[in-house]
Formats: structure tokens, C-alpha cells, sequence
């Protein structure tokens, strides 16, 4: 009799299925662990005596994942078969496991309070490759030599078994603290402590640390003592019960934010502190990396709840710092969004990349510094730099990319195109006649016929200089509007009069309407602390049924002399933005005769926007990026169907 024990996962990551297979062996059960594309599979006989303390134990070991999905069990006479899908060792840039998490806080273990601990399926990988194939020597670890105790648990620990990345405390990467007056070097687990522990210290007393994580330089601060620096930083909550105090969070999100993945995610807050911080919501995150969760500890026992920090380089001014000199290649962070039981990757590269595609595909695409390149029979997209050389038939370049290419066949395409496609073929729509709509700061209708993909309502192009010109010479009486509007809000008069013509319509948006922050989320965070119910029209088209950012524009600016409330405008700016798109996709449809819609651009991910579409055109069920993300950085992916 078998015991099979199923659980849906929606990536062809394969780190848990890893993690199941070495702590299997680690147990010495036997145990089949497969992928299959939709789930992990664990197969075991029923009369292992060891089959009870390994499902127990298990629940020890595994992390929680963005990607799981329900579980269940069940017994079979006859051994299923499953399709497995391809597995390929890539490395990954994730939190530690539990396992390691453990060692780090355990003073007798060789890795205590050692922010690079990791193992095959966890920790920051990435973020020391610096070409494939992924082994010690192609990464900036090759310069330091493991310790014999490392040496040895390469053979035995069934985690780090040929761990390519093997280090410790003995012989790993020293870190240093530096003020103004003095330099502190971390030798020891003792050194490794006290420099978490001062730097903690000195967050809650109100200072600022410059500490270089394996995700880049981040500066860290106590947002309660730096008010002003709160708008451009980032929230990490440092404990999980302290999550509920002062975020309002379902338990999709709350999930989420723990799981080994560590995605950044808008939440609404909750408590008064840091309404006062943050305003209606915040951007957050779990403490997702070595460094940063130690810093994280040590600010929970320095009483702590929360910690902020800014992305920034190495020459950024602060009280501390912290440092380490082995060279790291950074990922830019990914942004997800959860509206009930849907969890959505808006942008970013970690988490989604490095990644492989089926093996079938003969073409190198390059889009936004990530390129897919096959490397011994894998197609695998990455940063561009991770490549040494690139040799193929084709090149599929995005057309603003800032590389010469020099291959005589070099094809270039644009960003809604390859967006598309890339819902397409994640999907299998591939050959089939559908209409898409591709939203991302402008707003574009699309079809594709099966073959290529067609702009069939494409936006009218915005650009922001000259604005009063343009908004007075709309229609008859709107130089009336631009004298009034001059009247009653002459300092942002001035503003709209002198911006650069480069800005898209959300940015200019948010400066009319004088939020703090001047761009899309500016809108989006207004829009979510409006309680009521809508009813607002805002005009978004003037002719020929294309979005008309300038009447757009005019719209906003005369409600304002009307006193329309700012968080009620940018509610409705969603609204009507799903207005329209629901007015214009079923003509679509019908028109060339398919029921396949899909959806791309990041300013989908918005919960207003979001809500709206769901009533306006979710009956026709469209389709969106799962597996990469809906913003730009699907376009590497989507290249590769044009
Ligand atoms: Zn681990
Ligand atoms: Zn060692």
C-alpha cells in the first residue's frame, strides 16, 4: 500500500521539492519526492515504520512558500504516475530555511548569529554568481576556502550535501563596523553577536545603520525617531506577532509576508503609531536575508515592533556601518498582490528569476538587463551579466534596451507586445485569436490573430510639457478652466506649467492633486483609504474611443474647483479606468470574434482597479500572468513567443 501525499505549488521552483528529497534521506525513509507543474508529489510505502516521525518531522522543516497551494493525502494499491517536469539547480535568493534559521540562533552551532548561513534549497545564492554554470568556482565564494568542518558536512549533511556555497563563521565572510571614530571586526560567534546586538541597539536609540545586505546597501533606521525619512522606506516588522498589531492583514497576506520567499507587499495599517507614519497603507516586508534578520532580532529585543529602510548605495550618510568585502550582484526586490485568494507578482527579478523555459525554444530575448540564454541544453533567463557568451541563431532585443548587440539577425520589439505574450503562452494560448489590454501607465488595447500582435486601440501619447497649452486648446470653454484653475491653485499651476515632458499621466496626476507622494502608488494608497461609495465620472475619452489622458486631466482639475475630496478622486480615477476598459474590451471581443482576454501591465495590481475590472469584464474571465510578473519584466519571457 502506498501513502501519497500531495501538495498543489504553483512554480517550477524546486527548492521545496529538493528540501523534501534531502531530509527524506536524512531519515532514511524511502520516499519518491516529484514535480509535477502544478504540484509537489511525496510517495512512500504505508508500512514504514518511519513514516509517522518523518511527516511530523517534516512540518519542522519545510518553510512556508508563496507558491503552495491546498494539500492532501490518500492511499492507493497501484503506484501513481505523474509527469514530472524538468529540474534544473539554479541558485536561489531567498530567506533561510528553518533549519538554518535554527543554527543561526543556536550558540553552539558553527553558524551562530552568521548572516550568510544557507543551505542547497534556501538563503542567498544568487547574490555571489557571477556566471553560469552555477558552481563554487563561477561564483565570488571561490576566493575563500571551506574550513575542514565544512569539508566534512559537504559529505554528510544531507542539506548541504556538495553545498556549493559551504561556508562558516571560521571560514566564511568576515563582517566590520565602522563609525565615525573607530572599526570593529567580527571574528568570532562572540564579535558576529555584539555587532548585531550594537547595531540593534543603535537603531532603537534613534541612529541610523548603512548596512550592506545580500540584497544590496540598505540604510536602517527607527521610523518613530526619523519622521521624514519615513515616505521613501520601506516597513519591516520585525516580529510575526507584532504583525497583527499594526497592520490590518488577512491571512492570505499574513501568509505571504512569512513565507521563505519574503515578498514586499502594500497592507493597510492598523494601528494609530503608524497611521500617523505611514498614512492609510504602508509598504512591507518580513526580514528577508542574513543580515537584515539578525539586525531584526536584535531590534526586537531592543523593543522594537518595527524598523525601516531605504535602498541606497555604499556612499550613503549614516551614524554606522556595517560592511563586508565579497563582492554581490543584486536583484531588484519583488512586489506581489493578494486580492482574496489571488496573489498576483506585480514586478521585480528575485523570487521569479533565475528560471528555466522549455528547452525547445532556439531564441536569445534581452529586456530589461534579464536575458534567456541557454546554457548546457537549459534555456535560463537571468540578469545579462550572469552570461559569459551568447551564441544563437537570433536575438530578440526590447527596443529601449541600452545594448549593442552586434548579431547580424537581431529583431527588436516593444513592451505591450512581448507583455501579452507572455500571458499567452503561460496559458497555451498560443495560435488562438485573442484580445488583450496592456495597462502600465498608458493604457493600450490589443489583439492578437494568432500570428503577431496588433495595437488595436493604442493610447493617445502623453507628454507632460506644455500642459496648459494643450488642456486649454481641448475644447470650447477649456481656456476658461486653465484661468480659474490659476486662480484658485496658482503654486501647482506653476508646477504643471514647468514639468519635464517625460512623465506619465499618474505622476502628473498625483502633482495636480497635490499628494506626497508623486506617482502612481501615490494614487493607489489615496484610493484605498476612501470608505464610501463611488458614483464620480471622470472623463477618459474625448474621440475614436482612445483614452484621452489630456481630458483626462482637465476632468480632475474641475472637480477640484468643484471641492471634490482627494482620496474620493483617486477612487474614482479606478473606477472610471475600469469603466472604460469594460466598455471597450466586449466590443473588442466581439468584433474579432474570441472569448480569450488577458491582461499585463502592473497598474492592473491595484486593489481599486482591480475590484472595478472584476465587475466590469470578469465575466469574461481574463487571463494574467501567474508565474512571471504582469509589469515589465515579463517582457524577456514574452519575447521568446513573438
Ligand atoms: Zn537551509
Ligand atoms: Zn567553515
Amino acid at each position: 500500500m502506498y501513502f501519497i501525499f500531495e501538495m498543489k505549488f504553483s512554480s517550477n521552483k524546486n527548492y521545496i521539492t529538493q528540501l523534501i528529497r534531502a531530509y527524506a534521506a536524512k531519515q532514511e525513509i524511502i520516499a519518491e519526492v516529484l514535480q509535477t507543474d502544478a504540484k509537489i508529489v511525496l510517495i512512500c510505502r504505508q508500512e514504514d515504520e518511519k513514516l509517522e516521525s518523518f511527516l511530523l518531522g517534516l512540518e519542522d522543516i519545510l518553510p512556508s512558500s508563496l507558491f503552495f497551494g491546498k494539500s492532501k493525502h490518500y492511499f492507493s494499491e497501484e503506484k501513481p504516475v505523474f509527469q514530472s517536469i524538468q529540474e534544473v539547480d539554479l541558485p536561489v535568493n531567498i530567506a533561510p530555511c528553518p533549519t538554518c534559521q535554527k543554527e543561526m540562533f543556536d550558540v553552539a552551532s558553527r553558524r551562530y548569529y552568521y548572516p550568510f548561513t544557507s543551505c542547497n534549497n534556501c538563503g542567498s545564492q544568487h547574490p555571489f554568481l557571477t556566471k553560469y554554470p552555477y558552481k563554487r568556482a563561477n561564483t565570488t565564494m571561490k576566493f575563500l576556502v571551506p574550513c575542514k568542518a565544512c569539508e566534512e558536512e559537504a559529505k554528510v549533511n544531507a542539506l548541504r550535501l556538495d553545498y556549493k556555497l559551504i561556508s562558516c563563521i571560521e571560514c566564511g565572510i568576515s563582517i566590520r563596523m565602522l563609525d565615525k571614530e573607530s572599526e570593529h571586526l567580527a571574528h568570532n560567534k562572540g564579535d558576529f553577536r555584539k555587532l548585531f546586538e550594537v547595531s540593534g541597539g543603535a537603531v532603537a536609540a534613534g541612529k541610523s545603520v548603512l548596512m550592506k545586505t545580500q540584497h544590496g546597501y540598505r540604510k536602517f533606521f527607527n521610523p518613530k525617531n526619523n519622521k521624514d525619512k519615513v515616505s521613501e522606506s520601506t516597513l519591516i516588522i520585525v516580529s510575526a506577532s507584532a504583525l497583527n498589531t499594526h497592520l490590518m492583514v488577512v491571512e492570505q497576506e499574513f501568509n505571504a509576508l512569512l513565507s521563505i520567499e519574503r515578498p514586499l507587499l502594500r497592507v493597510a495599517t492598523k494601528s494609530d503609531e503608524l497611521k500617523e507614519l505611514y498614512g492609510s497603507s504602508v509598504l512591507v516586508k518580513y526580514p528577508d536575508e542574513g543580515m537584515t534578520m539578525l539586525l531584526s532580532k536584535e531590534a526586537v529585543s531592543a523593543g522594537l515592533d518595527y524598523i525601516a529602510y531605504k535602498e541606497c548605495d555604499e556612499t550613503e550618510e549614516a551614524d554606522f556601518l556595517v560592511d563586508f568585502d565579497m563582492p554581490i550582484q543584486t536583484q531588484k526586490d519583488t512586489k506581489i498582490f493578494i486580492n482574496q485568494d489571488v496573489t498576483l507578482f506585480i514586478s521585480g527579478e528575485r523570487i521569479l528569476y533565475p528560471t528555466q523555459v522549455p528547452s525547445a525554444i532556439k531564441r536569445v530575448s534581452v529586456a530589461h538587463d534579464l536575458a534567456c540564454v541557454n546554457v548546457d541544453g537549459n534555456n535560463i533567463i537571468d540578469s545579462l551579466e550572469v552570461f559569459d557568451s551568447i551564441h544563437s541563431n537570433e536575438i530578440y532585443m526590447f527596443e529601449n534596451e541600452d545594448l549593442e548587440s552586434q548579431h547580424s539577425n537581431e529583431k527588436q520589439f516593444g513592451q505591450y507586445e512581448a507583455s501579452m505574450m507572455s500571458v499567452i503562452a503561460e496559458h497555451n494560448l498560443l495560435g488562438q485569436k485573442t484580445v488583450g489590454v496592456h495597462f502600465d501607465g498608458s493604457l493600450n488595447f490589443l489583439y492578437y490573430n494568432g500570428t503577431k500582435v496588433i495595437n488595436a486601440v493604442p493610447a493617445i501619447d502623453f507628454e507632460s510639457d506644455n500642459l496648459w497649452e494643450k488642456i486649454s486648446t481641448l475644447r470650447d470653454g477649456s481656456d476658461r478652466l486653465v484661468g480659474n484653475y490659476k486662480k484658485a491653485y496658482p503654486e501647482i499651476w506653476e508646477r504643471l506649467d514647468n514639468l519635464a515632458g517625460d512623465m506619465d499621466i499618474f505622476e502628473v496626476t498625483a502633482i495636480t492633486l497635490g499628494l506626497e507622494d508623486e506617482s502612481f502608488e501615490g494614487i493607489s494608497a489615496e484610493a484605498l483609504s476612501f470608505l464610501g461609495k463611488g458614483g464620480l465620472q471622470i472623463d477618459t475619452k474625448v474621440k475614436d474611443n482612445r483614452f484621452d489622458n489630456y481630458a483626462f486631466l482637465t476632468s480632475i482639475m474641475s472637480y477640484q474647483l468643484g471641492d471634490v475630496e482627494n482620496d474620493y478622486m483617486c477612487y474614482s480615477i479606478y473606477e472610471s479606468f475600469g469603466d472604460y476598459i469594460g466598455e471597450i474590451v466586449p466590443q473588442l471581443l466581439e468584433k474579432v470574434k474570441t472569448n480569450n482576454l488577458v491582461l499585463s501591465g502592473e497598474t492592473f495590481a491595484n486593489q481599486s482597479l482591480y475590484a472595478r475590472i472584476q465587475r466590469t469584464i470578469g465575466q469574461y474571465k481574463p487571463h494574467t500572468n501567474k508565474i512571471f510578473p504582469m509589469g515589465k519584466e515579463n517582457a524577456v519571457h514574452g519575447a521568446l513567443y513573438l
